[in-house]
C-alpha cells in the first residue's frame, strides 16, 4: 500500500500522455494538478516521490498548514476552491495559481493584496459553464467584459479559463461543456483584450479527463484517482 500513491500517480500520468498522443498532442503541455484536498501532508509526500510537482488545494487554513510542512517552493500550488475575499491574502500568500475568481470584486481584492507583496498573480477566470445555480463561476456571457477588467490589473496576470461542467458517470456527457469552454477561451483571445495570454484551460477531473484532454485541456485536476476517496 505504500507504494499506492505514487504508483496512482504515474498511472495517471501515463494515462494523460497517451491521451495526448491519441490526439496528436504535446504531452508536456499537459500539467496533471494532484487534487490533495483532505489528504495529510503525508501522503502529499507520497504523490511527490512519485513525481507529482503541481497540487491542488480547496480551503485556505487546510492548505496553509500544510504547505507550511512541505514548503511552498517544494511544489506548484493551485488554489481551486471557492474563494472568500477576506481570504485572498492567504491564497495570494501561498498559491502559484488561482483557479477560480469568478468577480471584478475578488480580482480586486487579489491585486491589491499581491501589490503588498509585490508578487503579480497568477489566475484563471472560473465559468459556470453548465449554468447551473449551485456552482460558482462567472456566465459564459460575461466571459469577455470580465477578462478585460480583472486584465486591467497590474498585479494580476490572467493565465486561463477554468470550469467543472456538471458531473455525469458517462464522461461523454461532459465532452460539450469542455468544448464550450475551448470554444469561449478562442471568443475571449480573439475579442482584442490586450495584455493577456490565454495558456490554460483548466478542465477534467478523475472521472473525465481523458475527454477534457481530447478538448483541449492543458490542466487536469485529478483527486480521487490518485490519493482514494475522500472521507
Ligand atoms: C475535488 C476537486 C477536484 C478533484 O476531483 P476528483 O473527482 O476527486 O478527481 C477537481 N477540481 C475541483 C475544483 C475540485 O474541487
Amino acid at each position: 500500500m505504500a507504494l499506492g500513491i505514487e504508483n496512482n500517480y504515474r498511472r495517471i500520468r501515463h494515462e494523460i500522455d497517451e491521451t495526448a498522443r491519441y490526439c496528436r498532442r504535446d504531452p508536456d503541455r499537459i500539467r496533471l494538478i494532484a487534487v490533495s484536498k483532505r489528504k495529510s501532508a503525508e501522503l502529499i509526500q507520497q504523490a511527490l516521490d512519485g513525481g507529482a510537482r503541481d497540487f491542488g488545494e480547496n480551503y485556505i487554513q487546510e492548505a496553509v498548514s500544510k504547505i507550511d510542512l512541505i514548503g511552498k517552493d517544494t511544489a506548484c500550488w493551485h488554489f481551486i476552491g471557492h474563494l472568500q475575499s477576506n481570504k485572498a491574502r492567504f491564497a495570494v500568500q501561498y498559491f502559484d495559481y488561482i483557479h477560480t475568481v469568478d468577480s471584478l470584486k475578488l480580482a480586486r481584492e487579489i491585486n491589491k493584496q499581491a501589490a503588498k507583496r509585490d508578487k503579480v498573480q497568477k489566475i484563471l477566470i472560473q465559468i459556470n459553464i453548465g449554468n447551473e445555480a449551485s456552482k460558482s463561476g462567472a456566465g459564459a456571457e460575461q466571459a469577455v467584459e470580465l477578462v478585460n477588467a480583472v486584465s486591467q490589473l497590474d498585479q494580476i496576470a490572467v493565465k486561463g479559463l477554468m470550469c467543472m461542467p456538471p458531473f455525469f458517470p458517462d464522461p461523454e456527457n461532459a465532452r460539450t461543456y469542455f468544448k464550450q469552454l475551448n470554444r469561449l477561451k478562442e471568443q475571449v483571445e480573439s475579442s482584442g483584450i490586450g495584455n493577456i495570454d490565454l495558456t490554460h484551460l483548466s478542465m477534467g477531473m478523475s472521472n473525465d479527463f481523458k475527454v477534457a484532454i481530447e478538448e483541449g485541456s492543458t490542466m487536469v485536476r485529478v483527486g480521487t484517482s490518485i490519493f482514494g476517496e475522500r472521507d
